[in-house]
């Protein structure tokens, strides 16, 4: 998935690397298997990813990596 396309029709480029819209996260579950000094790699397996959209904030979240669609979420202003 190098490259997708937004439901606000922006390109979102997802080949650079490091990419400058994608961010890395854990569940805090997952993250208190780790201990200690931790292996930088080995926490990136466990970190899930999104990608923010710079037009309009949309986060696409990828659940289950790259073999599941990802899932948008769309900021609410209030
Ligand atoms: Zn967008």
């Amino acid at each position: 998935m190098p490259k997708m396309t937004c439901s606000c029709g922006n390109g979102l480029n997802l080949q650079k690397i490091p990419c400058e819209i994608q961010y890395n996260f854990i569940s805090d579950v997952d993250y208190d298997k780790f201990h200690g000094s931790i292996d930088a790699e080995d926490l990136y397996q466990e970190m899930k990813m999104f990608f923010k959209c710079s037009d309009c904030g949309s986060l696409w979240v990828l659940w289950d990596g790259f073999d599941e669609n990802p899932i948008q979420y769309v900021p609410v202003l209030k």
